[in-house]
């Protein structure tokens, strides 16, 4: 046995580990497994590639080795501290960034493997040439609408840049136009492959602007879907490096990452009542989220109450439903939240999760909160389980969350996310908001709720409130 074919050996089992991790990840009771497992591909993946690469150099082994050494310690000792010091609200945002990471490989390792290869510009394209070629050219592609969109999308979800479309005239047209253009640098490069180093350039320049210009078009409540949609993207790419490169683990790891990521687009476009072609074409909110200030006009006058007065209210109440958003991960407020729940859980009184499917900034992102906090699975109800039991309900806390409680989706066809599903809790008998102020949330609309006769307005930090409240209690 040939010490290739024993990588492909273990290739092949680190596959099997990813295929299985991504299945524990599905459920949150098989998560830690399904974490575990993928641990163990991915460090079976790495030795088998070190060990591949120290039988095929052509260098001295030793120096090959050491290089391997010298990028895992800085890329370890980086990833440590990041993953020690990032707050989980900088999660989205980091997650772009290592997204923009894959895509700048895929460009890497396309001009490497353009430039290295005896179809590159000093060779001669055979019609195995031509195909390794075309993967170039599309690894090249896709890396670079991933990186340069990957950062804008970074931009955004740190508001580095502002979070509302760029709508520049005749977007779409423009978008057309860069397809076209790549598809005529593809005829030239593949035409003269001699002189491919031009149109290769002259694509990745097209392709980085097309990336930019994409992302930059969506705004307000759009971006979860373009998260996950540069995640899926970033895994074509990571496929198409694994074609380019020969290596059938790459090609298997980026499939499940594409093909998983298109899968969460679809299940969050359903969510938000979006269709996937209009997500990506971008604009949305241009007739009035563009023009958010107008959007955000307070609309009547709204009623405060205090920590003590919620504290009563709870305790006479016989069901209670919790509706965390952004604002709950922002005050770190989970672990009084599941206090406070647990205390009223031990009352007698039935308290239940009410978990948007776009809640926070990263898909799950409440869940994995509301599990950090040790809450029980079976209390957190997804917006479809709990949206028909909220007009029998005493009273609904609302802790953080603005946009996917906003009834101007549902009444108001003008609202820039108009058509989004949400949590109806005004049809609850009583609604307490947790907010420090009457600011809009992430899609920069007012929402109406704040102005509704059954709504009592909490201001302060939710974390300080529901400390007060727990008190109280
Ligand atoms: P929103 O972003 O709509 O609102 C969060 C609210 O939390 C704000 O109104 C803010 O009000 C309040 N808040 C912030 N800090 C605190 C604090 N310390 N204490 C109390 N309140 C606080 O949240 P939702 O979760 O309802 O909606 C998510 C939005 O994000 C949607 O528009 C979604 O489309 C978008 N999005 C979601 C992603 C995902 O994958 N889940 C990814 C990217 C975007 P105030 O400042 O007054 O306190």
């Amino acid at each position: 046995m040939t010490a290739g074919s024993v990588v492909q050996a273990l290739y092949l089992v680190a596959g099997v580990l990813f295929v299985l991790s991504l299945a524990g990840l599905s459920r949150q009771e098989t998560a830690r497994r399904g974490a575990l497992l993928g641990m163990a591909g991915m460090g079976l993946a790495l030795a088998a590639t070190v060990a591949l690469s120290l039988v095929r150099s052509e260098r001295p082994a030793g120096v090959t080795a050491g290089l391997i050494v010298l990028v895992l310690l800085v890329g370890a000792a980086v990833g440590t501290w990041r993953a020690r010091t990032v707050e989980m609200t900088q999660m989205p945002e980091l997650i772009a960034l290592l997204h923009s990471f894959v895509g700048a490989a895929a460009v890497l390792v396309g001009f490497g493997s353009y430039l290295g290869s005896s179809s590159g510009p000093s060779g001669d394209a055979g019609h195995g040439g031509t195909v390794h070629l075309v993967e170039v050219f599309l690894g090249v592609l896709i890396g670079a609408v991933t990186f340069t969109g990957s950062v804008v999308a970074f931009g955004k979800l740190s508001a580095r840049l502002r979070s509302s479309p760029l709508l520049l005239p005749g977007r779409n047209g423009l978008n057309l136009a860069a397809l076209v253009a790549c598809g005529g640098l593809l005829w030239w490069f593949l035409a003269a492959p001699g002189t491919g180093l031009v149109p290769l350039v002259l694509m990745t320049l097209v392709a980085l602007a097309l990336g930019w210009h994409l992302v930059a078009a969506i705004g307000g409540g759009d971006m979860p879907v373009v998260v996950s949609m540069l995640n899926s993207y970033s895994g074509w790419a990571a496929a198409a490096a694994g074609f380019m490169l020969g290596n059938d683990l790459l090609i298997i790891t980026g499939a499940l990452v594409g093909s998983s990521g298109a899968i969460l687009s679809y299940l969050m476009c359903r969510a938000m009542n979006r269709s996937f072609v209009s997500v990506i074409l971008g604009g949305f909110g241009a007739e009035t989220g563009a023009a958010a200030p107008g959007g955000s006009v307070e609309q009547g006058t709204h009623r405060e109450t205090t920590a003590l007065e919620v504290a009563d209210r709870l305790t006479a109440a016989r069901s209670v439903v919790v509706v965390p958003g952004y604002g709950m991960a922002v005050a770190k407020a989970q672990y009084p939240v599941a206090d406070l729940v647990a205390r009223l859980t031990a009352r007698g009184t039935t308290v239940r999760f009410g978990i948007h499917p776009v809640a926070g900034r990263l898909p799950g992102h409440m869940n994995v909160l509301l599990a950090e906090a040790r809450v029980p699975y079976d209390q957190v109800l997804g917006m479809d389980e709990i949206n028909d039991d909220l007009p029998g309900t005493d009273v609904v806390l609302v802790i953080g969350a603005n946009d996917t409680v906003n009834p101007a989706a549902q009444d108001d066809p003008s609202s820039p996310i108009a058509g989004m599903p949400v949590l109806a809790v005004w049809q609850a008998r009583e609604v307490v908001v947790f907010k420090r102020s009457m600011a809009t949330g992430y899609a920069g609309v007012q929402n109406p709720l704040f102005f509704r006769e059954n709504t009592a307005m909490l201001f302060g930090d939710a974390k300080e409130q529901v400390e007060l409240i727990v008190q109280a209690l």
